[in-house]
């Protein structure tokens, strides 16, 4: 018997009909180790069989190796049993099966700057409200599968959603949990804690790390001494800080002990002229003079670099966020803006426009090259690159559209799409220490599978177009996780 697996009543679901062919058998029992799905969730979810067999699928691994063309992948109980050419990798019985042709698998993202926070349209002050609601389903509708929340204004909020997606009670990534940002004085919206001294950084990474979190953000304000504290503290039960800093260079924090900087070269201010120690300086004044007069083929760059590399620091990039600020440049997608508030869309849109009107005078276009040709030298010189689309700014980077775009983005910086892939999948597991579960395709890891129309290796604006995204080998409706929160981004 054939079966249409794909209802077409979503209006904008073109192009995917898939047939089953034949099940082979009856299906085996459900893992006892699955969740429970509440209603709610089930509703998203297209493909639960216990064990699933994808075949004359073009296999994208997450190594950085080259596509294999007309593979099977067969995954049971939430676990990949086998990747391998379709002539000879057996499906066992009961396995259900999807024909793919003309599909790629990648593995699912692991997105190493995902908030679960959007920016107000209404201030000031500047008010970050949490989105519990759309943006757990609009990561996994985008394909990302796991995600670092890289800062957190609603540690609780973030880690009892962490727990209802875990039992099955709402759909989402696998979220690591970052901590309250380590900020000192100096913050820019009242949802951040100000740590008073380094007696403060310590006890309140102590605190979180007894609640849950599984890392840290230090951030723009935060000393020295505050960052050494903070460092001391989570190294010693195991747990990894990053930052987005000002006050405090590359290297002075690779020196302290760092794990991981965010953003890149724009938030670097140790090569500001005006730079005072400990001191964040104006932000327009050192991205301007960056833009302006750094080269990043100079000797100071290219040693900071070769520092990070010696410290094992990797760099996080955040390309969405920086496009939204070059003007005329962020792309003014139907899927994005229809999954904005429209009180959210009409403040992104006229930032936007003012940016652009203002295009004369802005220095972005120059800053946001160099920050491409910076994250593109970090690696040839042995840099672990991540990737993440930092939800924030003024808007307008809305989870899972932004991740996917967060890849066009190095593959325009000079990667090929195969080590764009690899970024944003293999690299964030790495940095996490999850790379023997999820991150890549191979028999024994999670099946976070991403079912893509096309050929992103051939074409890397084929990522967009992802159909059904598996986690743990449970196949979630992406047309549907999106359709599910129109209109919510700005909102919750
Ligand atoms: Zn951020």
């Amino acid at each position: 018997m054939r079966r249409v697996i794909f209802a077409a009543s979503f209006s904008f679901a073109i192009a995917c009909l898939f047939f089953w062919p034949d099940t082979y058998g009856p299906e085996p029992a459900a893992a006892q180790s699955r969740p429970q799905f509440s209603p709610g969730v089930r509703d998203f979810i297209k493909i639960d069989s216990a064990s699933v067999a994808l075949i004359h699928v073009r296999v994208i691994d997450g190594t950085g190796a080259a596509p294999r063309e007309n593979q099977t992948v067969v995954f049971t109980d939430g676990k990949i049993t086998a990747v391998g050419d379709f002539s000879n990798t057996p499906i066992s019985g009961g396995a259900k099966v999807l024909d793919l042709t003309g599909y790629t698998v990648i593995p699912g993202f692991v997105g190493m700057h995902d908030h679960m926070y959007y920016p107000s349209p209404s201030g000031p002050p500047a008010m970050y409200p949490e989105h519990a609601t759309s943006f757990p389903r609009l990561y996994l509708a985008g394909g990302v599968t796991s995600i670092r929340t890289t800062g957190s204004v609603e540690p609780y909020a973030d880690l009892a959603i962490k727990k209802a997606i875990d039992e099955g009670r709402m759909a989402g990534p696998k979220m690591h949990i970052t901590g309250p940002y380590l900020e000192g004085a100096g913050s820019f919206t009242p949802q951040m804690h100000e740590l008073r001294d380094a007696e403060d950084a310590r006890k309140t990474a102590e605190f979180w790390m007894d609640q849950g979190v599984t890392s840290f953000k230090a951030y723009m304000h935060i000393t020295p001494d505050e960052l050494a504290a903070a460092v001391k503290a989570a190294h010693a039960r195991g747990i990894k800080v990053t930052g987005h800093l000002c006050s405090i260079g590359f290297r002075e924090a690779a020196a302290i002990g760092i794990d991981d900087l965010e953003h890149g070269l724009v938030v670097d201010t140790e090569f500001f002229s005006g730079k005072k120690p400990g001191v964040c300086p104006n932000a327009q004044e050192a991205d301007k003079e960056i833009a302006e007069k750094l080269d990043i083929e100079s000797a100071p760059v290219q040693d900071m670099i070769r520092d990070l590399v010696a410290h094992h620091v990797a760099i996080t990039s955040t390309l969405p966020v920086f496009e939204t600020l070059v003007p005329n440049r962020a792309p003014l997608t139907k899927r994005v803006l229809d999954a904005m508030l429209p009180e959210a869309r009409i403040a992104y849109l006229s930032t936007r426009s003012a940016i652009s009107d203002n295009a004369a005078n802005s220095f972005w276009p120059a800053l946001f090259k160099k920050e491409l040709q910076f994250e593109r030298d970090f690696v040839k010189a042995g840099g672990l690159l991540l990737a993440g689309l930092d939800p924030t700014g003024y808007g307008g980077v809305v989870p899972g559209f932004g991740d996917q775009r967060e890849v066009e983005l190095l593959v325009e910086a000079g990667f090929t799409p195969l080590e764009a892939i690899h970024i944003a999948t293999a690299n964030g597991a790495q940095f996490l220490g999850e790379l023997d579960r999820v991150g890549t395709l191979a028999a024994g890891k999670a099946a976070d599978i991403v079912v893509i129309h096309g050929d992103p290796s051939a074409n890397i604006a084929d990522i967009e177009k992802v159909e059904i995204v598996f986690k743990d080998g449970i196949g979630y409706d992406s047309p549907k996780l999106i359709e599910s929160v129109r209109g919510l981004v700005g909102l919750r």
